[in-house]
């Protein structure tokens, strides 16, 4: 089966994990547009970002020139617990798909708390430990990153407080307690806790939260403590910076084999997989070494790229945050309580959104019951329950390898397998009971919540 020599998994030795994080922007002549103080309207300046964020992360976060930035010791010491992560060809699903297209995925689902999302939470506690401060405070919607932050905080001896989207901490129990293992508190969101929180729950009584009311949340919890510091785990530059690990294994395990990869597939919630997937092969394409189609796949019930707009606006519901220009539904928008898939953020990673506005990137969206049925497809022949979010990126990869399939031509895929669903098994369980349905927002829902994006 393997004529070609390249194994089922390629793993790399642990002296080719990145010794160096890629920053993107440094390659980009259109830098993503600045942080804005949403008071002033100016960009916002280290001093102003340093009682929100860590300082070492400020300075990664407004850093547009360094193109490569040191992995500290201590945080490739814990990467090696489960990195190298490998790079798998689907010869399984190929067979099955009967297509003559290659098929490769990097499985980021290797770890406890199942996804990429510790390969920046574990960057972001080391930086906070490092200034000292007692603990950090964070928002999470599905689960994955209060779970990935909580077990690097719990490494680091770092207080961790969560807040957790309503209809997931209700939905998902199980993540709660992997949380609650690792020592993080975690609050369902929004919540009477914080003053924002209890504005929500007055105007929109009954609200099963959203990504956006638990950053805020979490970032006036953070600002009124002294020693805490607010943390994200996807959007911001840093995390992008951060998950070019992702990007830079993959490259690396490609070219050891000599092999030329066509189309690169992710899916899109924030944007942070996908950005440190394709780091280095879009830094190619900026450079003009390389062409590669790049295509971000997002649910059709949250369509930031494809029926957003690009502009300012905050980045949550009780606009106190600094103000990101990205492709955004608006910061009002909340998606369908029956979308089970992740990815609900309203906006996406200011990077990404420049490098789609500049065509340098594809965007599509897809409904909810056509990925879970990939997720199915691909969990029947490649031994791995796939995450919703990452099924995501299967759908799409499937899809192009059936129209290889049709032409005939070869075309090399290789997608993000971002994490696993073992905690999705709600959504899963719908699915298969042929409960689950595609909830699309009309146009004048998305026009009432863009009507509301800040002036600038
Ligand atoms: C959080 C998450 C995503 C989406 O977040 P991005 O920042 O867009 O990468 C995708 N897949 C999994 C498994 C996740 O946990």
């Amino acid at each position: 089966m393997s004529e070609n020599k390249v194994p089922y998994k390629i793993y790399l030795e642990e002296d080719e994990m990145p010794k160096a994080w890629y920053n993107l922007r440094a390659d980009m002549k259109n830098k993503p547009a600045p942080l804005l103080n949403p008071g002033t309207g100016k960009p916002l300046s280290a001093e102003e970002l340093s009682p929100i964020f860590c300082e070492e992360l400020v300075q990664q976060e407004l850093d547009e020139t360094t193109p490569y930035i040191d992995i500290p010791d201590e945080i490739r010491e814990f990467y090696r617990m489960y990195r190298p992560s490998p790079l798998v060809r689907a010869y399984c699903l190929e067979k099955k798909l009967d297509t003559p297209a290659k098929i490769y995925y990097k499985f980021e689902g290797n770890n406890t708390s199942g996804s990429h999302k510790l390969n920046s939470a574990i960057a972001q506690a080391y930086y906070a430990k490092k200034q000292g401060l007692k603990g950090v405070t964070t928002e999470t919607g599905a689960g994955q990153w209060g779970t990935a932050l909580s077990m690097a905080c719990s490494y680091f001896d770092l207080d961790c407080k969560v807040y957790m989207v309503k209809v997931s901490y209700e939905q998902k129990p199980f993540r709660r307690e992997v949380m609650r293992t690792y020592g993080a508190s975690v609050v369902p969101s929004p919540s009477e806790t914080t003053d924002v929180g209890k504005k929500i729950l007055a105007e929109h009584p009954g609200t099963t939260g959203s990504l956006g009311c638990a950053i805020s949340e979490a970032v006036e919890v953070a600002t009124k403590n002294p020693g805490y510091r607010y943390v994200l785990g996807s959007v911001l530059n840093q995390v992008l910076l951060h998950q070019s690990v992702i990007g830079l294994e993959t490259k690396t395990a490609l070219d050891k084999y000599d092999i030329h990869p066509d189309m690169i597939i992710g899916c899109a919630g924030g944007g942070s997989n996908l950005g440190g997937l394709i780091a280095p092969f879009m830094g190619e394409k900026l450079r003009g070494e390389a062409d590669y189609r790049i295509i971000a796949v997002e649910p059709a019930s949250c369509p930031s790229f494809t029926r957003g707009k690009f502009a300012y606006d905050f980045c949550d519901t009780g606009m106190i945050c600094p103000l990101a220009k990205m492709y955004t539904l608006g910061s009002s928008f909340i998606p369908s309580p029956n979308h089970a898939g992740g990815l609900r953020f309203h906006g996406m990673s200011s990077t990404l959104s420049q490098l789609y506005h500049d065509g340098l990137m594809e965007a599509v969206s897809v409904e909810q019951t056509e990925v879970f049925e990939a997720a199915e497809q691909f969990a029947r022949v490649e031994g791995i329950l796939p995450a919703p979010e990452s099924s995501h990126a299967i759908r799409v990869a499937i899809n192009e390898a059936m129209k290889c399939k049709e032409t005939g031509e070869e075309k090399t895929i290789v997608f993000g397998l971002t994490g696993t669903g073992y905690f999705d098994l709600v959504a899963y369980e719908k699915y298969n009971n042929g409960e689950m349905s595609d909830e699309i927002p009309t146009d004048e829902q998305i026009a009432e919540s863009l009507a509301k994006l800040p002036q600038i």
